[in-house]
């Protein structure tokens, strides 16, 4: 389990994103329901994370990977992924993440360059990950 937050740029999450073993999970709050979001990603809002880690954990069985983003990506991303990573080392149970990164420049800077945002009312979003 890596202690540390890696970062992830857009252009590498567009290319790691096919792969099926990435979760993109937004914390952001109340914008989701505005500004879009990116396909397939989780909706955790920030306000509710800690309680909702479990749910997340069993939401993203299967995936060794998890990228947190919120609006800018500097504050309640970062705190969430600190969180979850927090919890995992506390628990005993392994829930086969392996890595925690964190979308740089978060869901502005992924619209802002003209990537697929997508507008759905579905939590979890089913689009497809482009
Ligand atoms: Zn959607």
């Amino acid at each position: 389990m890596a202690r540390t937050l890696s970062y992830i740029s857009g252009t590498q999450l567009l290319s790691l994103k096919r792969r099926p073993n990435i979760a993109i999970v937004d914390v952001r709050d109340d914008e989701r329901s505005y500004d879009g979001h990116i396909a397939g990603s989780l909706h955790f809002s920030s306000e509710t994370f800690l309680d909702k880690i479990p749910n997340l954990v069993q939401q993203v069985q299967g995936k060794d990977t998890l990228v947190f983003h919120c609006a800018l990506s500097q504050v309640r991303g970062p705190k969430c992924a600190r969180r979850l990573a927090e919890h995992l080392a506390e628990t005993t149970q392994d829930a086969g993440i392996k890595n925690i990164m964190v979308l740089e420049r978060g869901f502005n800077g992924w619209e802002s360059a003209g990537r697929p945002v997508c507008r759905c009312t579905d939590n979890p979003c089913k689009a497809e990950i482009v």
